[in-house]
């Protein structure tokens, strides 16, 4: 080696054993840091006090600068205008701003990559204080887990690219040439509703060869994954009007149609006698899976004995690869106030789960299509308040996938399992469409035992320590890249 040349963990085992050290030797100050982020109630929802969410990007920024890899004026908390707001309604508060985001840049210099780590320090609510065993936002260590809401998701996601830079940092000094964009966003639980007007005003700051989201799951306390899919998603209102108004049910049923018998009948159209979606032009992506059977996704989803699972195809298919079709609620009177009357107007809630690689306004017009040819009876259909977000699919023959492949195989002393994910995370592909060039890696710190967004959410500590390991190396291996 030449005295240009930095040492690479790829070639010098000392320098992965060094790096692997250093992160060891800060994981108490990583979970004391961690759990300091975890006290701050920072929910981002527009009912709960904004103050907390400040505090919590002020230490996320302190965080940064301890890393030592940002100039102090590189490091700033940046707010952008929530996408669609207008001057009119701006209240004389500063609601038209989404929550603060930190973000942090340090220049690439003799032709490194410029990677992009991603995570956001907003949470959810804790929801009801009773299902909860301990405080939710006083972090609490039982056996392996550190308990809180966001502990894991997605403090641990911050913490992770903190405890990263802060080991490459003590291995590389100012030698580093990596190129480095921290950008902790505020306000993910929210809809990451100032996340495109954030990426248009800061496009040139952001610009990076690879983007790292850690902000996804693990397949197990004991092996990582690599998310390489994500569902989209589409919902939208469905109403259904027959009668100008209610009649009585005894004079007219029978010959009038009331909603409801059109709405059952349209809805049952959506699916197949075996419980798989029936609306053409809804496709499914193809590519093989790990095995689920019946009864581990019976025991996963808490299926009531005697119950038999929905669709075709190998189950995690199904959930990753496969479109799904839910009713998440309807507009009739209750059972409390039903009134033998026909009812003239009936609505749903639908939600569509999107393929991978199907965008979702092609998804959305199909769905379409299909309810205005089934609609029974001429009932009047109406569809409204439509929202539509594109799923996601990684080109796993990337170099940067394979980078991380071998970094979560050191990090972890297991191989990552390639997984997808069914939910949607929609600022993913915002993402990928403003950065068409960047290679985009979905890691996480989460496992099968989270509870993100549920009471007694905790984070495992040796997830923790894994996915910091990881994420190190895999650092260091994008500086001393050729
Ligand atoms: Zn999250």
């Amino acid at each position: 080696m030449t005295d240009t040349e930095q040492h690479s963990p790829a070639t010098d085992p000392a320098l992965l054993d060094a790096l692997r050290e250093h992160v060891q030797g800060a994981l108490p100050t990583t979970i004391a840091d961690l759990s300091a982020l975890v006290r701050l109630p920072s929910v981002s929802w527009s009912a709960f006090d904004p103050a907390n969410v400040r505090a919590s990007a002020e230490a996320v920024a302190d965080l940064a600068r301890s890393t030592g890899v940002f100039g102090a004026d590189d490091v700033r908390i940046v707010r952008s205008a929530v996408s669609g707001a207008t001057a009119d309604v701006v209240d004389g508060s500063d609601g038209e701003l989404g929550q603060p985001a930190v973000l942090a840049v340090r220049p690439a210099r003799n032709g490194k990559p410029t990677v992009m780590l991603y995570a956001h320090h907003d949470v959810q609510p804790q929801g009801d204080d009773a299902l909860w065993e301990t405080p939710p936002f006083e972090p609490t260590l039982r056996g392996d887990r550190l308990y809180g809401r966001g502990a894991s998701d997605d403090k641990a996601g911050v913490m992770t690219h903190i405890a990263s830079l802060r080991a490459v940092h003590a291995q590389f000094g100012d030698d580093l040439d990596l190129g480095v964009v921290l950008f902790v966003e505020g306000e993910e639980e929210f809809g990451s509703r100032s996340f495109r007007t954030f990426l248009r005003e800061q496009k040139e700051h952001l610009a990076a060869d690879v983007i790292v989201v850690a902000d996804s799951d693990n397949w197990s306390t004991e092996v990582p994954s690599i998310t390489v899919s994500l569902r989209g998603n589409v919902t939208f209102k469905l109403t259904l009007t027959t009668l100008e108004h209610a009649s009585h049910s005894g004079m007219f049923g029978g010959a009038a149609p009331d909603a409801m018998i059109p709405m059952v009948k349209l809805l049952s159209s959506l699916h197949d006698d075996d419980g798989s979606v029936a609306v053409e032009g809804l496709t499914s992506y193809e590519a093989d899976v790990p095995d689920r059977s019946d009864d581990e996704l019976a025991k996963d989803a808490a299926l009531l004995e005697g119950v038999r699972p929905v669709g075709r195809g190998p189950v995690l298919s199904r959930m990753w690869f496969q479109p799904s079709i839910t009713v998440t609620g309807m507009n009739v009177p209750s059972v409390a106030n039903a009134s033998n009357t026909l009812l003239p107007t009936v609505s749903a809630r639908v939600s569509v789960r999107v393929a991978p690689g199907q965008p979702a306004t092609e998804a959305y017009a199909a769905v379409e299509r299909h309810l205005r040819a089934h609609v029974p009876f001429g009932a009047k259909l109406e569809i409204s308040e439509p929202d539509a977000g594109d799923g996601f699919l990684v080109d796993t023959a990337g170099w940067a996938v394979q980078e991380a492949r071998t970094a979560m195989a050191e990090g972890w002393g297991n191989q990552a399992v390639e997984q997808g994910i069914g939910g949607s995370i929609p600022f993913v592909s915002d993402l990928a469409a403003e950065f068409p060039e960047a290679q985009i890696l979905v890691t996480g710190v989460e496992d099968p035992d989270t509870r993100a967004h549920s009471p007694n959410e905790s984070q495992h500590l040796g997830v923790l320590h894994r996915a910091i390991a990881s994420e190190t190396i895999l650092l260091a291996r994008l500086a001393t890249r050729g």
